[in-house]
């Protein structure tokens, strides 16, 4: 096998990105497929850390081809800022970078819309990013969206927008209080974007076909996880796009079957962002412990994530809608200290036990977790590299939650570096991907 998919089995936010640098020199490319810059990914190495929004964790990598699909949205504006932050640590991305004519594109519109509609929503918000995806995301659907090379004409963007203001859109941003933009500006700016940004956008379509042809390896990289999908998550608390790795043939053009292994991203535990159902959570002390161990701030928005405990309903229910072949299992170092551990093992709805995480339905109110405890360990993990060197009630604790989940732990990360890593401890990794 040569490819490989890494994307998010919980509710984002798990680690993807350290996870996609780490494993990014055994691939020629690196392809992120959906989601925009409400992704914060984060790769920590050598001191510094980087947070990237639209850029593929594979940027760090010479030699590593980064790709951003059809699937994907992109904010000029923030990717300029991102490119800008590359550059300072002496990356130039051209050459590397590469995204696609046919990605959508988000406009201050769409971000005013976005945040307009949040607050709006007031307490019933979803409690998006407010940066702009579902309203981007909608225009696209809605067919009155701006693709990425359609920025190369200006005048043609202006045109558009200035159709798709008569056909209602103008009426939508009076509404709501959001400003209606002026077309003529909105050329303006196009034309400042496509200076900076035609270099790093073309035929990723074609390269992709290409490289997956010649029979190079290629990560996909997930951005959110399983239970924010737009289609399986907790609607309507998801994102906008498929984050499972059923999304990612449909959103890059590319064959079922070049998914050849998926790999799903945990945390030892479980954080949320925003509103929704979070049947593990603790609103108590250990989850402000955990916040505070976890630093569970988002990269993105720096909001204070929701914390509890590891839920095994939910990761079995993500292993089956992305087919995970295998977990890893991050941030392991924060459970240090906390002695007894929690798993939910299962549900319980009125009393009654649920089957599945799909069966709920819409009654998380009324669910209760079944919890199994754990002993816990007091020793650090942050210098540990192998299993074997783990304290026992840690090994315990990787042991049953790849029982629960049903499937391998391929990867434990024990801290935010690169090197902080058991990487690879059964071999599976390195047996599924031929690498370059
Ligand atoms: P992503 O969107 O899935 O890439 O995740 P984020 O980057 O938003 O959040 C993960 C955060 O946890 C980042 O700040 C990482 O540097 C950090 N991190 C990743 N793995 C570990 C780990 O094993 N231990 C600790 N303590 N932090 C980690």
């Amino acid at each position: 096998m040569n490819n490989l998919a890494v994307v998010g089995a919980q509710w984002g936010d798990e680690g993807k990105g350290k996870v996609v640098d780490l494993l990014a020199p055994r691939f020629s490319a690196v392809v992120r497929f959906q989601g925009g810059p409400n992704a914060g990914h984060t790769v920590v190495f050598g001191g510094r850390t980087h947070a990237l929004h639209h850029i593929p964790s594979g940027i760090f990598h010479d030699g590593v081809r980064c790709l951003v699909g059809a699937g994907a949205l992109v904010d000029p504006e923030r990717l300029i800022e991102e490119l800008d932050g590359l550059g300072e640590a002496g990356i130039d991305p051209v050459g590397r970078l590469l995204l696609s004519a046919k990605a959508h594109v988000i406009l201050p519109l769409h971000r005013a819309l976005d945040g307009a509609m949040e607050a709006r929503l007031g307490t019933s918000a979803i409690g998006t990013t407010r940066r702009g995806i579902g309203p981007a995301y909608a225009a696209k659907a809605q067919r009155w969206g701006v693709r990425l090379g359609d920025l190369a004409d200006g005048a043609r963007v202006a045109a558009e927008l200035d159709r798709a203001l008569a056909a209602g859109v103008a009426d939508w941003c009076r509404a709501l209080g959001a400003e209606v933009p002026e077309p003529e500006r909105v050329a303006e700016q196009v034309a400042v974007w496509w200076e900076r940004l035609e270099p790093l956008v073309g035929n990723v379509t074609r390269e992709l076909h290409e490289t997956l042809e010649a029979g190079r390896p290629v990560l996909f990289e997930g951005a959110q996880g399983a239970l924010l999908d737009v289609d399986h998550g907790t609607y309507p608390f998801v994102t906008s796009s498929s984050t499972v790795a059923g999304g990612i043939p449909a959103s890059l053009g590319i064959a079922p079957r070049a998914v050849e292994a998926v790999l799903g991203i945990v945390k030892a535990y479980a954080t949320r962002v925003g509103a929704g159902p979070f049947p593990t959570e603790d609103t108590g002390s250990l989850g402000d412990a955990l916040r505070e161990a976890g630093r569970e701030f988002g990269t993105t928005t720096g909001r204070p994530r929701r914390c509890g405990w590891f839920d095994a309903v939910a990761a079995r229910y993500a292993v089956r809608i992305n087919g995970l072949d295998a977990l890893a299992v991050t941030k392991f170092d924060v459970l240090s200290g906390i002695d007894p551990l929690r798993i939910a093992v299962g549900y319980a709805l009125d009393g009654d036990p649920v089957g599945d995480f799909s069966d709920v339905g819409d009654a998380w109110d009324r669910l209760e977790p079944i919890w199994e405890e754990l002993p816990g360990w007091s020793e650090p993990l942050t210098a540990v590299r192998r299993l074997e060197d783990l304290p026992a009630g840690a090994r315990r604790y990787l042991d049953r939650v790849a029982e629960l989940a049903g499937v391998p732990v391929a990867l434990v990360s024990v801290g935010p570096d690169r090197e902080q890593t058991i990487v690879d401890p059964r071999g599976l990794l390195s047996a599924w991907i031929a690498g370059r």
